[in-house]
């Protein structure tokens, strides 16, 4: 005997193939509530896509310390070499819709949210170090960019080299979106970067400043432009088959975690601002230091519930560890959040993939899906302060003061900055048959774009490196007039 059916209400189900008609030939009854509970669920059954990362991928795994980190951060996870923290993990595409096909060239989001015993932290970067702006003003306008027109409901090519040509903090992303990597063959075949600079804190209560990099132990795998399109004429799924697959067979993807580390001091003496998310810190300067491995081991059981509903961002974070001045951070932190409270509902943190696995409590109240129980045990304590043994603060996890301050302004993003010199070392890294597939895709995407804006962008390219420039002019077969001319900035 199976299970029982029954309605939402837990009534059984008598007959679940047959609709209450007036006789075999007859109209539906307005009665036949069950029927219509049925049709008014299929019509909620989407919840708005993210408007950017909407596609994505992910799984549960562990993170297991091998590096003592403690000198520099008090975090609980990594307190000692061994421990071991349960998380998941979501990977994405940023610009394509839900239904968009697996091996678009992208960047790729790689956000974790590590269940740790004092709370939830979420590193949620990408597979690129970088980003294509450094001011947050200026995101909406650059996602706006990478969706479609508003008149023709296509990408547009010239729209995002018009808008990378005047942004030429952008060149860096570019450069690397445009490489190799920019097409990883599948989530597991690729690094992630929490990309932003963070900061670490001790239990002396000093701060340092840190970047966190996932490298892959698959090796590094990607696909030419005409190889995913070939692939994806055949599947628009790869990179779900790929993960899904090799985690039900039990081939477990893992990652090396390493941090680099700056002492909070140094930032001042550093030769470029390394809250910058256009740039990297050297290796040879700021070496990675091993932390852990992470392991994916266990597919989602439920798609939707898991990893649709996954709510990830930056704001999460636990004694020990702490954010940074990076502008783009401190947007993030907000817009982060902001975007699950929509997408969600106000209480998206008490979904069980999202609930932290140590204790919660606090006094956020009502509003839609108030499932969870009265977290302050008494009833009789539901505001604070109060007199009835209620949750209160915890001054032993007070982060340090973050010593950074200035007049307020808008203070222009571009002073000073170098834009150059760092896409130059990427491009002067790869080998010759590298920088012809770097010119061939970049040639590519550039289809249909104006001479205008495609001079304006060899003017960057030039900048970087005037090879970078020449390979471009020479695969669009177009006149390279970039060492005569001034960039532009916007
Ligand atoms: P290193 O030679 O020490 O490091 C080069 C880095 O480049 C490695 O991390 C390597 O990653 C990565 N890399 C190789 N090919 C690509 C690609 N197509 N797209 C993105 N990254 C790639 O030099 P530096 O630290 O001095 O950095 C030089 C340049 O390398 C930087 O300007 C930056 O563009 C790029 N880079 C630097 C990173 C950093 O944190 N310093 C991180 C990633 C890129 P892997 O080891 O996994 O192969």
């Amino acid at each position: 005997m199976p299970r029982r059916l029954t309605t939402t209400g837990g009534r059984p189900v008598a007959d679940n193939q047959n609709s209450i008609t007036a006789g075999p030939r007859g109209p539906v009854l307005l009665q036949d509530y069950q029927l219509l509970e049925k049709l008014a669920h299929q019509n909620r059954e989407r919840i708005p896509e993210r408007v950017v990362h909407a596609k994505g991928w992910g799984a549960h795994g562990t993170f297991t310390v091998t590096g003592d980190i403690t000198e520099y951060t008090g975090a609980s996870m990594f307190s000692k070499v061994g421990k071991q923290v349960p998380l998941i993990v979501r990977f994405s595409t940023v610009a394509g819709e839900l239904g968009a096909a697996d091996a678009e060239r992208d960047v790729r989001g790689f956000g974790v949210k590590f269940y740790t015993d004092e709370g939830n932290w979420d590193l949620v970067g990408n597979n690129t170090p970088v980003f294509f702006v450094r001011d947050p003003y200026k995101f909406p306008d650059f996602i706006h960019t990478q969706k479609r027109h508003p008149r023709t409901n296509l990408r547009s090519n010239t729209a995002m080299w018009d808008f990378w040509s005047l942004s030429p903090e952008s060149l860096h992303q570019v450069t690397i979106l445009m490489s190799d990597r920019g097409i990883p063959v599948a989530p597991m075949y690729m690094n992630g970067y929490g990309s932003h600079t963070y900061s670490f804190w001790n239990e002396d209560g000093e701060r340092t400043w840190v970047k966190f990099h996932f490298k892959t132990q698959q090796g590094h795998r990607h696909y030419t432009n005409a190889e995913a399109a070939e692939l994806i004429g055949r599947t628009r799924e790869s990179y779900q088959e790929e993960l899904y697959g090799a985690i039900e067979r039990g081939e477990f993807p893992k990652w090396t975690l390493n941090v680099q580390v700056m002492p909070e001091a140094d930032a001042e003496k550093a030769p470029f601002n390394p809250f910058d998310l256009t740039k990297v810190w050297p290796h040879a300067a700021w070496p990675l230091i091993e932390v852990g491995v992470m392991e994916l081991n266990r597919n989602p059981d439920n798609y939707f519930a898991e990893i649709e509903q996954l709510a990830l961002s930056p704001s999460n974070i636990v004694p020990g560890i702490g954010w940074s001045p990076d502008k783009m951070l401190q947007a993030r932190i907000f817009s982060y959040a902001d975007a699950h409270r929509y997408r969600l509902g106000a209480h998206y943190e008490a979904l069980p993939v999202n609930r932290p696995k140590s204790e919660v409590a606090h006094y956020h109240k009502d509003g839609p899906m108030r499932f969870f129980d009265n977290n302050e045990q008494t009833p009789d304590a539901f505001y604070e302060p109060n007199s009835f043994g209620g949750p209160a603060q915890d001054a032993s996890v007070g982060e340090p003061p973050l010593r950074i301050s200035g007049d307020a302004d808008r203070w222009d993003h571009r002073d000073g900055n170098d834009d150059y010199t760092q896409p130059g070392n990427l491009f002067r890294l790869f080998n010759d048959e590298q920088k012809k597939r770097l010119f061939g895709n970049i040639a590519a995407a550039m289809a249909g774009v104006p001479e205008e804006i495609v001079q304006r962008q060899l003017v960057h390219f030039h900048r970087a490196d005037p090879a970078y420039a020449e390979g471009v002019a020479r695969a669009l077969g177009v006149e390279n007039r970039a060492a005569a001319t001034e960039p532009v900035g916007a």
